[in-house]
């Protein structure tokens, strides 16, 4: 069951094709956190290997002439979201708890079509794919002295919803037209195109990310697995509010394979309550006393996906139960970079002082937030291919 309604993607790499040819415009490709993970798959390694370098590599030889770091933009997300929920507990007059995650845009598309009630209750945070576009566009653009619409905004992502979230109308510059992401491609799209190149993805060496989107910290891997935006937010939040490192960095209640996992922390003196959910039907389950007194939380996660990005419609398909050893890569990764919060990214602080000025602020609420409306079923078409063709679609 797909709550997007998203259930296959349209094949769009003679798109990338074309525009790459023309020459006519830069053309950067970000990569999501679970891609690293489960592209070996379409190339027979072991299930469950990390492959980042190579598939920095990879994409280079693809033609891509900027390869950047979609865990960048996971990590500013965690930036805006922690502060957007501390902002929401210390300030509740004027804002609503409980706040739900906005990162899946599965999980969006079902609040604007089934539960619309919830959207004030949604984070404004746009998703990392969107905060990534318009790093890129509004950012990275003016850095270069070019004109946005000569960037060419690719993602490979785990997920064929994310296609359908980049042409929301909120996620094209209002004046120009110009949309923050382009093109998304899952990875199995991508494992088509280095099919048909006749690359041996086995061989390749490992290359790094392009800067200055290149460095990201655990906590942006941790996005990969249901459960892993709530861990990544609590630590940065933790450490907005006390200014100190949340005590257990490791948050082991959220990590299980279980389709609603529910805590309560001790969040510098106050009880904050949790919850975790992932997949369709758990979906549904939980928020049957939505509205009631006892659905009683401050901080919701939401993924549409069973066990998250990891368990991704565009992601490689196996019979074997694989998102186990997906996810246990995951966290093994995730334990090795050298920085494992967000608010520890030397990038994502450079970004603030250049540009952002603060989370949560002027400028990061003009580019990094986002609205959203309940689903108008009469509504026609938008004429650009990728809404026309998922509109018959669903
Ligand atoms: Fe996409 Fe699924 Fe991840 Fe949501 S959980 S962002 S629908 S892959």
């Amino acid at each position: 069951y797909c709550p997007s309604g998203a259930i296959t993607e349209i094949d769009h790499t003679q798109k990338l094709d074309a525009v790459m040819k023309s020459k006519k415009k830069l053309v950067v490709v970000g990569m999501a956190p679970s891609a690293r993970i489960s592209m070996s798959e379409i190339f027979k390694l072991a299930p469950g290997s990390l492959t980042t370098g190579q598939c920095v590599h990879l994409l280079r030889l693809l033609g891509f002439n900027q390869v950047f770091d979609v865990q960048f933009a996971a990590d500013l997300t965690i930036m805006e979201e922690g502060t957007e929920l501390l902002h929401r507990m210390n300030d509740k007059e004027n804002s609503v708890l409980p706040m739900f995650t906005s990162c899946c845009p599965g999980w969006v598309n079902l609040v604007e079509k089934k539960y619309p009630e919830i959207i004030p209750h949604l984070s404004s945070c746009k998703s990392p794919q969107q905060m990534f576009g318009s790093v890129i566009k509004n950012y990275y653009a003016k850095r270069l002295n070019l004109d946005p619409k000569d960037i060419y905004c690719v993602t490979v992502m785990p997920c064929t919803a994310k296609k359908k979230e980049l042409d929301r109308p909120q996620f094209r510059n209002p004046k120009t037209g110009v949309k923050e992401v382009d093109l998304c491609l899952t990875v199995r799209e991508m494992g088509r195109m280095v099919a048909k190149r006749g690359i041996e993805f086995s061989e390749l060496e490992e290359r790094e990310f392009d800067n200055p989107l290149g460095f990201s910290t655990g906590a942006a891997q941790l996005f990969a697995s249901s459960g892993g935006v709530m861990e990544a937010a609590l630590r940065s939040a933790y450490w907005l509010q006390k200014g100190v490192e949340f005590p257990s960095i490791e948050f082991k209640p959220v990590r299980s394979r279980k389709g609603i996992k529910e805590s309560v922390i001790d969040f510098d003196g106050t009880p904050l309550r949790l919850a975790v959910v992932s997949g369709g039907k758990n979906i549904h389950k939980f928020l049957e006393t939505w509205g009631t007194s006892s659905f009683n939380y401050d901080f919701i996660e939401i993924m549409a996906c069973p066990d998250g990005c990891i368990g991704g419609g565009g992601q490689p398909r196996s019979n074997l139960d694989i998102n186990p050893l997906r996810k246990q890569v995951v966290y093994q990764n995730e334990n090795k970079l050298p920085s494992r919060s967000s608010y520890q990214n030397p990038l994502v602080k450079r970004l603030y002082k250049d540009w952002l000025k603060k989370p949560y602020d002027k400028v990061a609420l003009k580019y990094l937030h986002t609205t959203y409306e309940p689903y108008k079923y009469s509504d026609q078409p938008q004429t650009d291919e990728n809404s026309d063709k998922f509109h018959k679609l669903n």
